[in-house]
């Protein structure tokens, strides 16, 4: 069958459904074209920071009050971080000026609440177990051969994730080994959170530093635990990930973390492709976003927040290219301008920031001195704040944060205030 639209988008994660959604009053006819059928299984940490939930709202205050009432997902106030050698302090996950916490939340659950609220959109259709085989862009339009089916476009939007077909079909280049970070994880029950609302756990043992193992207890009463790490610190080191992963959680002290506790499903893992190049990501009547594009966090792994961010501007760009009628290279290139005026200057500092995460020592010294006296604990929390925020402006502001922080404040504490008792 030939399916006519005036938008074709692959791929209905967070970046595809959110492009859906963006287009939804644009008077554009819109084909939402996915391999799977939803719910479908999503390889994730499951965590959705306050970027998602922000980037929820500024698509449209209707959707952020349907994921108010979503009952999937379970908020989260604080999170646990564990230093190499095992000191614990405890992060407020949400700034003191901001309402709203973060969740955790299955994505197979969140992919789908998204695509619930794309079905209700008149102009887009939603076409799952769809299997595109063939991409031909000519002149003025394109064609998406997908079976017996062949949808016809002016524009397509690859939101089609890490491996992106769109992408490969067109040649576009891909993300580098540099780029890359592989990450897994399982699912366990009878896992307690360590206190009441903070149900994010960080752990950083020196085997996977700059990378971090995680715990995020979910609203089902599973936790999802996982571990990611850049792929050519694995090629360095000549490990698997997956046998590092066990390794760390047979031994103490996640082993002791994890009595009691039972393992539901195997460890999967997938590729993250982190933020930070600046690689061509549109051409001649195409947009890439979400991980198609390569807009994850290079020190978190968080892919949610961006994939829809990027899913918002492709739509608008979208739009702009019908208005202007050109669907040309030379004017999609403000598509990737806008992108990476948005997201390169965080990419560029978090990769940065993630070589302080190379010093295992530095970083006993900080979350140790934070552990023991609370006004460093409160700056680092701040710091941390500032740095998810992005809201810290030029970067001597962060220098002088570090300098700040872990010297003169760490000094002056160790030397007059008495050391935190512990139990
Ligand atoms: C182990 C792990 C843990 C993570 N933890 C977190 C976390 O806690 N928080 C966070 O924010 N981010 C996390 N991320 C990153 C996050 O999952 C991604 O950045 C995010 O899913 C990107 O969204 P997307 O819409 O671009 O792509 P995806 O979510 O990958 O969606 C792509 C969609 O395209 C479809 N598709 C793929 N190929 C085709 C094809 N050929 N034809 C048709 N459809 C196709 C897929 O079925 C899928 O539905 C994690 C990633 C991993 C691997």
């Amino acid at each position: 069958m030939h399916r006519k639209f005036d938008v074709l988008i692959v791929g209905a994660g967070p970046a595809g459904a959110s492009a859906a959604l963006c287009l939804r009053n644009s008077g554009l006819s819109a084909a939402l074209i996915d391999k799977a059928v939803f719910p479908r299984e999503k390889i994730c940490g499951d965590g959705l920071t306050l970027d998602v939930i922000n980037q929820l709202s500024l698509i449209s205050g209707e959707l952020a009050a349907s994921f108010g009432n979503f009952t999937a997902k379970l908020p989260c106030y604080s999170a646990e971080i564990f230093s190499p050698d095992y000191r614990q302090i405890s992060i407020e996950v949400r700034p003191k000026q901001e309402q709203r916490p973060m969740y955790t939340c299955r994505r197979s659950d969140f992919d789908n609440f998204l695509l619930d609220q794309v079905r209700k959109c008149g102009n887009v259709s939603v076409f799952e177990n769809t299997h595109p085989q063939k991409l031909i862009i000519i002149e003025d339009r394109i064609l998406l051969e997908c079976g017996e089916d062949t949808f016809e476009g002016r524009i397509i939007a690859g939101a089609d994730g890490v491996n992106s077909f769109v992408a490969r079909e067109l040649g576009v280049e891909r993300i580098t080994r540099e780029q890359q970070c592989v990450a897994m994880r399982t699912y366990y029950t009878g896992l307690k959170p360590l206190r009441e609302g903070s149900h994010i756990e960080m752990y950083l043992p020196v085997e996977i530093l700059p990378g971090y193992l995680w715990i995020f207890h979910l609203g089902d009463g599973t936790s999802n635990v996982g571990v990611g790490m850049p792929a050519t610190l694995i090629n360095k080191k000549g490990i698997t990930l997956k046998q590092c992963f066990e390794g760390l959680l047979m031994s103490e002290p996640l082993k002791s973390r994890l009595t009691g506790a039972v393992r539901t499903e195997a460890v999967k893992g997938y590729t993250i492709p982190y933020g930070g190049r600046r690689g061509p990501i549109s051409g001649h009547r195409f947009l890439l976003a979400g991980d198609a594009a390569a807009l994850v966090d290079p020190i978190t792994g968080e892919g949610v927040g961006n994939a829809i961010r990027s899913g918002r501007v492709a739509a608008e760009h979208i739009i702009n290219c019908f208005r202007a009628d050109d669907f040309s290279a030379g004017f999609n290139k403000a598509y990737d301008d806008e992108i990476y005026r948005r997201m390169m200057p965080e990419f560029k500092f978090h990769n940065k920031f993630r070589s302080l995460l190379h010093h295992p020592s530095l970083l006993n010294y900080i979350i140790g001195t934070a552990s023991d006296y609370p006004p460093v604990e409160r700056s680092l929390q701040k710091l941390i704040w500032n740095l998810k925020v992005n809201k810290l402006g030029p970067r001597i502001r962060l220098v002088f944060s570090l300098i700040y922080m872990f010297t003169l404040q760490g000094l002056f504490a160790s030397l007059t205030r008495p050391k935190r008792k512990r139990a």
